[in-house]
């Protein structure tokens, strides 16, 4: 078996990786199921740093030559300069507080018309294997904010996304992981991260 340390504790991440990456003889682990720890300052201005950040300290934490995978992920909306961007997890200043995050989005929006509340989640996953050499691979998925959180589904933003695939009507957080995951940002990177590691 090969095993590959997800430099993740998020049970969302993790199904969506495993689902994505089911390679024959492949075998993943959570930082906890791994026993490690490793939660190292995201301190990056992009998505890819900040994933680059997570996976080699989760390598370090395992002890060196094994395999990792991180991802960094978040939304930016357009009218807002690119925000919440790499601070998507702690917006409202603490750090994971979704409902807070999603309270101070729709506050900054209040005033921005319809046709300008666009936007787009964003993943980069970094892959380091076991002998050091690095993958990256960046997906995206387009959409609008709304104005009310809609769905019970998902995590974050997902209550207050909808995904221009969609049509514009339906949020992240109204259908099952399945659909999203066919047309969202970590799905999109799983994707191709997947033909570059077959390629
Ligand atoms: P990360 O765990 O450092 O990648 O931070 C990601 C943050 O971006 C999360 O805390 C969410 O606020 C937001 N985010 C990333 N991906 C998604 C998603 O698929 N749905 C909703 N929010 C997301």
């Amino acid at each position: 078996m090969k095993r590959v340390i997800i430099a993740s504790n998020n049970a969302h991440k993790v199904d969506e990786i495993e689902h994505a990456l089911n390679f024959p003889g492949w075998e993943f682990q959570t930082l906890r199921e791994a026993g490690i720890e490793s939660d190292p300052v995201e301190d990056g201005e992009t998505f890819e740093a900040n994933a680059r950040i997570k996976a080699q300290a989760a390598r370090e934490a395992a002890g060196g030559a094994c395999a990792v995978l991180a991802d960094d992920s978040g939304l930016e909306v357009d009218a807002l300069g690119g925000a919440p961007g790499v601070y998507s997890s702690r917006y409202a200043g603490e750090d994971g507080n979704d409902a807070a995050n999603n309270a101070k989005l729709f506050r900054e929006l209040a005033d921005v018309p319809d046709e300008q509340r666009t936007g787009r989640f964003v993943c980069t996953l970094v892959f380091i294997d076991e002998d050091g050499s690095e993958t990256v691979a960046r997906g995206t998925v387009e959409g609008h904010i709304g104005h009310e959180l809609r769905g019970e589904n998902g995590f974050g933003y997902d209550p207050l996304f909808l995904p221009v695939e969609f049509g514009g009507g339906i949020t992240f957080a109204e259908v099952p992981q399945s659909e999203k995951s066919a047309i969202s940002h970590r799905g999109n990177a799983l994707r191709l991260l997947r033909e570059k590691l077959e390629s």
